[in-house]
């Protein structure tokens, strides 16, 4: 149940809310599958101006999640970039040969990486973060609350190392289908302003 309070105000900077933004950027789905998106209040301002950083965290997460997600995505994302003639090049731009070493020190070979650039991703999944508590909890994320991001690269075995106690208790959804973006969260009974969100792309 969402507070009659909270409704008006933009759960992102507390300014008066006049739209609602999508707490996935809808650029995230492919046109055919944008339904069971969640949307939130917020001002113009948090709104306004947003899609091209939308855009570019999107592009960030297709290059970092690689060939399995674009598959997922119906490659209408990839399209979407090459279509981004600006946004393509400033990837282009950004790639640089990388070595690829296996943990034993043996040498794999080279291959080509996008330089990272973490603040778009940081700042999408702060947003998405901040919109998903809101939606489930029906209150706002205190501002102050400080939000720490670890990536985890779930092709290593050890990923969900020092995570297998929480993983069991964390609650599974999903936005969309096609499993474009599958969530799990929990919060602490302590203190629920503490929360823990792992989002898979
Ligand atoms: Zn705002």
């Amino acid at each position: 149940m969402i507070k009659e309070a909270s409704k008006k105000k933009c759960i992102f900077c507390g300014a008066k809310a006049t739209t609602r933004d999508h707490v996935v950027p809808k650029c995230f789905f492919p046109t055919n599958n944008r339904f069971n998106l969640v949307t939130v209040p917020c001002c113009f301002k948090c709104n306004n101006g947003k899609s091209e950083s939308d855009e570019h965290f999107r592009n960030f997460v297709v290059m970092k999640a690689g060939r399995n997600a674009a598959d997922r995505w119906n490659d209408t994302v990839v399209r979407g970039i090459r279509k981004n003639r600006r946004e393509f090049g400033r990837l282009i731009r950004s790639m640089q040969p990388v070595e690829v070493v296996s943990p034993s020190g043996l040498f794999l070979g080279r291959r080509m990486q996008v330089r990272f650039n973490a603040e778009p991703h940081d700042q999408g999944i702060r947003k998405i973060t901040r919109g998903l508590f809101f939606h489930h909890f029906g209150r706002i994320l205190p501002f102050d609350t400080s939000i720490d991001i670890g990536i985890v690269d779930t092709s290593n075995s050890s990923w969900s190392y020092g995570l297998s106690e929480i993983i069991p208790h964390l609650k599974a959804n999903m936005l969309g289908d096609l499993k474009v973006f599958q969530y799990r969260f929990g919060n602490t009974i302590e203190d629920p302003d503490t929360s823990f969100w792992l989002y898979t792309f």
